[in-house]
């Protein structure tokens, strides 16, 4: 007579065994995900961009932690598939987040679900892009203004005028353009925007000029060396006559 295959632990014969245990008692007695130490997630405070492996990315993301950011604290047993994954925070100080994370998973066919409790530390730094900016560093400036011979337009109405133009393009300017722009000067004049880069301050200034069918001029000055190498800021001047916008203006209104 040949001996029934039973598992050693809950005596189920019914089963496929792996070394005379079966799959659901093997789930039991196996760790199947743990979070491995204690996390940290580093994010800059003005633009919510994380630092992982040793470069920043997400500018602009929820400061909420999300499974993107928990997924490196987490140890999974290479035969469970994780089916779902959901993380809720149970408690938050200023810089730090308890989590609960809740893990249906399949382990050998079986379906269990994990809970996994995780504390995160949060980080603060700046970026390099917020810190440049907040160092009022800047490699192009795109300079508003009114027509050059027009001496009739009052610098209040003028600047208020330039504003709405700059609102109206900067809503429609493509968001690797505005990461781009750090601050903006009040000036008799007109506005001079600050850009940290220079090839998305040169794009606005041509789209700006295409919007508006105006002319724009680009000028450069040296302004440094930087590894042997000349670095220059470029200043790219737009002067939008008065009718245009206030015909713009109305056309809006109007609809
Ligand atoms: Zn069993
Ligand atoms: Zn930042």
């Amino acid at each position: 007579m040949e001996a029934a295959e039973f598992c050693v632990l809950c005596g189920a014969t019914d089963r496929p065994l792996v070394e005379g245990v079966c799959a659901s008692c093997a789930a039991d007695r196996t760790v199947l995900v743990s979070a491995c130490r204690q996390g940290s997630v580093t994010i800059c405070p003005h633009c919510a961009a994380r630092e992982v492996r040793g470069h920043w990315e997400r500018a602009g993301a929820s400061r909420v932690l999300t499974a993107e950011d928990l997924a490196p604290f987490l140890e999974i047993h290479p035969e469970v598939g994780v089916r779902r994954t959901q993380w809720d925070e149970v408690a938050a100080t200023a810089n730090q987040r308890e989590l609960v994370g809740r893990f249906h998973v399949a382990f050998r066919g079986v379906l269990r679900d994990v809970e996994i409790p995780l504390t995160v530390r949060i980080v603060s730094h700046s970026c390099p892009d917020c810190s440049r900016k907040s160092g009022r560093y800047y490699t192009a400036i795109l300079q508003l203004r009114g027509p050059a011979d027009d001496r009739g337009e009052k610098a209040p109405a003028l600047r208020a005028r330039l504003d709405r133009i700059w609102t109206e393009l900067v809503r429609e300017a493509r968001a690797d353009w505005r990461n781009a722009l750090s601050w903006r000067e009040e000036l008799p004049e007109g506005w001079d925007c600050y850009f940290t880069e220079t090839l998305p301050a040169r794009s606005f200034a041509k789209f700006a000029k295409q919007r508006y069918g105006i002319p724009m001029k680009e000028s450069a000055s040296l302004f440094g060396r930087k590894n042997g190498q000349e670095v220059y800021r470029v200043t790219f001047c737009l002067r939008f006559p008065r009718d245009r916008d206030g015909s713009a203006a109305r056309a809006e209104d109007s609809r």
